[in-house]
């Protein structure tokens, strides 16, 4: 088969990319390894997995008449409504027909001016162009722990969570992980089990997501205020209407300080690590807004010991991703709940009916996962598309990604990769961030098309220049103090420890690719046909 474009993957920016070609009239085949549409809201339906960004906000804005006729049930949604509300958009726009679902692109090469792409069910597609919407949280981290395949229990993968959702209600669970999703999870398994056993390697800083279903009054004015709040989120530092205090931290008087902290809690979510404009950047001012959320720790917390477990040492709040909870730091004053910190006693195996730390032997008939992902470039590496050179991306990425605007890829021309390193991806509204990609590699290639051009590819010196870009943007934050993050691949061994996501903010990337494309597409090469 032959075609125009090929996009892997059928989450948002998927989506997306398939009815932009289809939209410019281009041939367009998209290749999804899931049974169906949604990419982390099909494959992350493990319970309590809910968006962090609220609904309104997580949404497409490039068709109003969606927007206006999809209503949102909760502040922040859970996975079924999204994923519910990606099965409605594949619908509403006919994407699924382009789709070959089931299949995996196992390889890529560039040959004579196409990407032939080898899929898990032997047949081979070439096209123009090589759309990977693949994903940055996509490709999973199955921990290689001894003993594991003699396990005789459960287990699963919140990233891989069964369809059919298992009955877990009386069973000995351990779950192993302490990032979002172990955390999101943690307070449900802990009701449902006859014992739940935390297995924390290192603790995160998460913060009550207080939730609640719109109400009319609520809907009847975000509708009204849609155009604006949009507005506001399109140019803004991380694609959301929210800003920060309108005061620094450190200019701030104590008590004024604490009731802006307050407010932000008692909002809830992600937005407490940006409580104050100075906090992600000076120490002092990190310092204040951590000392407050560890003091609530210590109040929610019965024991102290465990309050003190729970509690980061290693790292600035909000400098590893900020999580959100239903009731976590509740769970651990519940008598059927333990917490075993890694850190004292390591993992030793997992033995038949269970798991062996260096301490002490913990029974259980179910093991849960919630290990993490080999962020940002797994899925594109486990790929590893080849240039028309012999340029390969797990070479070209050996020594930490290089990418011009976090978008392309020197070496590999007429590829685009989205919410990838390079670009600000996970630390902005993802879905307003993957349709500024995908537009903007969609205008590239209609430009192609209009000025005869074979092929667009990054010149090796611009993408340098982006990249020590994307590393000085880092630098200027806090974010390189937390060195244990999978922001800079720390959870991977043998993964090259450099910051990945591009730091500069949502609002200046989309400037800076907007000026790009005005200049002509300057640091291309473009080629003629
Ligand atoms: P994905 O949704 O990851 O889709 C990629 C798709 O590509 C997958 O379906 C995958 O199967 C497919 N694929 C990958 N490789 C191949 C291959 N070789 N062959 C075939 N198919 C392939 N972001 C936020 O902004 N706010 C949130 O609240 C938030 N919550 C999250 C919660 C969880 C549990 C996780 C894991 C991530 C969350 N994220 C959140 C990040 C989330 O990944 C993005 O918001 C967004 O959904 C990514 O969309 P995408 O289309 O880029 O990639
Ligand atoms: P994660 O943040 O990488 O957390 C993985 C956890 O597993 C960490 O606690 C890690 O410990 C632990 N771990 C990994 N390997 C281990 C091993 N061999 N032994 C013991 N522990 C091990 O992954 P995640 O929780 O899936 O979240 C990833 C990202 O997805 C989030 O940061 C967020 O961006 C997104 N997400 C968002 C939400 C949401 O609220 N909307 C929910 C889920 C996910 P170390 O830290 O020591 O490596």
């Amino acid at each position: 088969m032959s075609v125009d474009a090929i996009v892997i993957g059928a989450g948002f920016a998927g989506l997306y990319a398939v009815h932009r070609s289809v939209q410019e009239g281009l041939t367009v085949v998209g290749i999804e390894a899931a049974p169906s549409v949604g990419g982390t809201w099909y494959w992350n339906r493990y319970p309590g997995a809910r968006c962090d960004v609220e609904s309104v906000d997580y949404s497409y804005s490039f068709d109003e008449q969606l927007q206006t006729d999809w209503t949102w049930t909760e502040r922040f949604a859970a996975q079924p409504e999204i994923l519910a509300y990606l099965d409605h958009v594949a619908d509403r726009f006919d994407l699924r027909r382009h789709y070959r679902f089931d299949t995996e692109v196992a390889g890529a090469r560039f040959v004579d001016g196409r990407w032939v792409v080898d899929t898990s069910t032997g047949d081979t597609v070439s096209g123009r162009f090589l759309l990977c919407a693949t994903g940055c949280l996509s490709a999973i981290n199955r921990p290689d722990i001894p003993g594991l395949d003699g396990f005789t229990g459960q287990v699963y993968y919140t990233a891989a969570w069964p369809r059919e959702d298992p009955d877990l209600q009386g069973k000995r669970i351990g779950v192993i992980g302490t990032g979002s999703s172990g955390i999101q999870v943690v307070p449900i398994l802990a009701e449902q089990a006859d014992s739940l056993v935390v297995f924390q390697r290192s603790p995160n800083y998460t913060i009550p997501m207080p939730n609640y279903p719109w109400s009319d009054e609520d809907l009847q004015r975000i509708r009204e205020e849609y155009p604006q709040r949009r507005k506001k989120s399109a140019y803004a530092p991380a694609g959301t209407p929210h800003g920060t205090y309108h005061k620094k931290a450190l200019e701030t008087e104590a008590q004024e300080r604490a009731q802006a902290l307050w407010a932000r809690w008692r909002d809830g979510g992600v937005l407490f690590s940006k409580t104050f404009p100075d906090q992600t950047s000076v120490l002092e001012a990190n310092d204040i807004a951590r000392e407050f959320a560890e003091d609530r720790v210590r109040e929610i917390v019965k024991d102290p010991a465990v309050a003190q477990d729970l509690i980061p040492t290693d790292h600035p709040i909000g400098t590893k991703r900020i999580c959100t909870d239903a009731g976590y730091y509740e769970t651990f004053n519940r008598d059927n709940v333990r917490l075993v910190n890694l850190r004292r006693e390591p993992i030793a195996e997992v033995t038949a009916d269970g798991v062996r730390t260096s301490e002490a032997a913990y029974p259980c008939d179910v093991l849960v996962f919630a290990t993490g992902f080999d962020a940002l470039t797994g899925a594109m590496t486990r790929i590893d598309p080849v240039g028309p050179r012999g340029d390969r991306l797990s070479e070209i990425w050996a020594d930490g990604p290089v990418t011009f605007l976090g978008l392309m890829v020197p070496g590999l021309p007429n590829l685009f990769s989205f919410s990838g390193p390079g670009s600000p991806s996970v630390l902005a509204n993802m879905v307003l961030h993957a349709e500024v990609q995908v537009d903007w590699a969609l205008e590239l290639m209609v430009a192609a098309r209009h000025r005869g051009l074979a092929e667009v590819e990054p010149r090796h010196d611009a993408a340098s220049a982006w990249t020590a870009h994307v590393g000085e943007a880092a630098a200027r934050t806090l974010f390189l103090k937390a060195q244990s993050s999978w922001y800079l691949g720390a959870n991977i061994d043998g993964k090259k420890r450099v910051f990945m996501p591009y730091a500069g903010g949502f609002g200046n990337y989309r400037t800076k690719l907007d000026d790009v494309a005005e200049q002509g597409y300057s640091g291309l090469i473009l080629t003629a046909r």
